[in-house]
C-alpha cells in the first residue's frame, strides 16, 4: 500500500456535509466584530445562518428565478415572516386573502395576527375585481397560493399583482403545491414567494421546512412613508435603515432574518436543510409523475357513479382550462379532490376502507394520502369562511404519491363501492 498520509486524499464528497455547528469561531474580535454588526458577511450563530441552510436558500432562491431567501422551521413560519416583516410595524395594517388559502394560513390571520391588530379581508383569486374593491388606505400585502389546496383553483395572478402593484401593496404568493418546478410566481408579479418545503420539494414526508424567496421587485424606497421601518434610521441597525445596510432590495429578507427569525426563533436546522437539498435533486421527475397520474385519476374519478364532482384545473371550467394552458403552468400538480355523493356517513365509510392510501394531513408526500378537510385542515373555519372556501362535509382531498396508478385506482373503487360499485378501468398501458 502506497503511503496517503502525505498529502490530503483525493476526491471531494459530491454531497454537502452537514455543519452541526450552534457558533462559528473568529480569528481576531475585529473580524467577529464586524459580522455581528453586519458590515461583513458570514455566520455567527446557527439561528440566522449555518453553511447547508445558505446553500438550500441559494438553491431555491436559483429555481424560483429569485433575489434571496430566507429558510424557516416549517411553512407556516414562513409565512409569519412574510406577514409581519410587511405589516408588523403599520399601525393601519390589512391584508387582501385569497379566500381559498390553506387553513393554517386563516388560523394564523384571523387569530394569532389579528391579536396584534393586523386586519383582513378575504377575496377570491379567481375574480381580481373583488381584491380592487378590498383595498384600504393600509394594505400592504396580498396573499394568495399559486395552485390552491385542496380545490386546485388557479388564480388570476398577472391581474391581481396588477392590481397589487398600482396601489403599492406587495404580492405574497404561497407556490407549495405548484413548486417552482410546474410555476414560478415571479415572473407574473409576485414579489415574495413562500413555502411549505415540507410537502414537495422534501417530497417524503420527513422534515418540516420553511421558505421565503425575494423575487427582487419590492423597493420601499419607492414610497417611504408607507415603509418607515425599511427606510428610516433606527438603532436597531447600528443607526442606519435596513435600506442602508441591505440594500433596496434586499432589505425585506433583511428585516425577516435578522429581526423576526433572530428574535422569534423558528430557524431551520442544517439536518433539515440537507434533507431538503436531496429532495429537490429528484423534484421534477416526483412532480411530473404525481401531476400525471393525479390528471388520470381526477379524470377516472370524475366518471365514476360515486363522485359528483372532480376539483382540478382541467375540471373547473374553461377559464381554468385555459389558465393551465396559457397561465404559464408546466403542470396542474399533484393534488385533487372530490365530492363524494352519499351521506356523511356513508364517506366516512368510503375513507375507512381505504388501505393503500393513508389517511393523513399531509401533500406532497411520494405516498398518496387522502384528507377530509372540513374535519381535518380546514376544522377551524368559522361556518362563513367554510361556506366561502368551497369545500364541503363530503369533499375529500387525495395527494398523489409515486406507487402504481392501477394500485391506487384499485383501492379507490373498492372504498367507493360503499356508496356506488363501478368496474375499475383497465390499467394504463
Ligand atoms: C402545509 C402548508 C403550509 C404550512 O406549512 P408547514 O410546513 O406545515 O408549517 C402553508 N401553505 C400551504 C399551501 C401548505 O400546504
Amino acid at each position: 500500500m502506497s503511503d496517503t498520509t502525505a498529502r490530503a486524499p483525493l476526491g471531494t464528497p459530491i454531497v454537502q456535509p452537514i455543519h452541526h455547528s450552534a457558533a462559528y469561531a473568529f480569528d481576531s474580535l475585529a473580524d467577529a466584530r464586524a459580522v455581528f454588526a453586519q458590515r461583513a458577511g458570514g455566520f455567527t450563530y446557527a439561528r440566522t445562518g449555518n453553511p447547508n441552510v445558505a446553500a438550500l436558500e441559494a438553491e431555491i432562491t436559483r429555481l424560483e428565478h429569485g433575489e434571496c431567501a430566507v429558510a424557516t422551521a416549517s411553512g407556516q413560519a414562513a409565512v409569519a415572516l412574510a406577514l409581519l416583516s410587511l405589516t408588523g410595524p403599520a399601525k393601519d395594517a390589512h391584508a387582501v386573502v385569497s379566500s381559498r388559502i390553506y387553513g393554517g394560513s386563516v388560523d394564523l390571520l384571523t387569530d394569532t395576527l389579528a391579536d396584534t391588530g393586523l386586519e383582513v379581508t378575504f377575496a377570491d383569486p379567481r375574480d381580481p375585481q373583488e381584491w380592487e374593491a378590498a383595498l384600504r388606505p393600509g394594505t400592504r400585502v396580498f396573499l394568495l397560493e399559486s395552485i390552491a389546496n385542496p380545490l386546485t383553483e388557479l388564480p388570476e395572478l398577472d391581474a391581481i399583482a396588477e392590481i397589487a402593484h398600482r396601489h403599492g401593496a406587495v404580492v405574497i404568493v404561497d407556490n407549495t403545491v405548484a413548486t417552482p418546478h410546474l410555476y414560478t410566481p415571479a415572473e407574473h408579479g409576485a414579489d415574495l414567494v413562500v413555502h411549505s418545503a415540507t410537502k414537495y420539494l422534501s417530497g417524503h414526508g420527513g422534515p418540516l421546512g420553511g421558505l421565503l424567496v425575494d423575487a427582487g421587485r419590492f423597493d420601499p424606497t419607492r414610497d417611504p412613508e408607507r415603509w418607515p421601518w425599511f427606510t428610516q434610521r433606527q438603532h436597531r441597525w447600528g443607526g442606519r435603515s435596513p435600506v442602508e445596510v441591505y440594500g433596496a432590495k434586499r432589505a425585506l429578507l433583511g428585516v425577516a432574518r435578522c429581526k423576526y427569525l433572530n428574535d422569534l426563533g423558528p430557524c431551520m436546522g442544517a439536518t433539515t436543510a440537507h434533507e431538503i437539498l436531496q429532495g429537490i435533486t429528484t423534484l421534477g421527475v416526483r412532480v411530473e409523475r404525481q401531476s400525471a397520474t393525479a390528471q388520470r385519476l381526477a379524470a377516472t374519478l370524475s366518471e365514476h357513479p360515486a363522485v359528483a364532482r372532480v376539483h382540478h384545473p382541467l375540471h373547473n371550467g374553461t377559464r381554468q382550462a385555459e389558465l393551465l394552458e396559457t397561465g404559464g403552468y408546466r403542470g396542474a400538480g399533484g393534488v385533487f379532490s372530490a365530492d363524494l355523493r352519499g351521506t356523511p356517513e356513508q364517506v366516512e365509510r368510503v375513507v375507512d376502507a381505504l388501505r393503500l392510501i393513508k389517511l393523513a394531513a399531509n401533500i406532497g408526500d411520494v405516498r398518496t394520502l387522502v384528507a377530509h378537510p372540513a374535519s381535518m385542515t380546514h376544522c377551524r373555519l368559522t361556518p362563513e369562511q367554510f361556506a366561502a372556501s368551497g369545500i364541503t362535509e363530503n369533499t375529500l382531498r387525495f395527494t398523489v404519491g409515486l406507487e402504481d396508478e392501477a394500485d391506487l385506482t384499485a383501492d379507490l373503487f373498492q372504498a367507493l363501492s360503499v356508496i356506488a360499485p363501478a368496474e375499475a378501468p383497465h390499467a394504463h398501458a
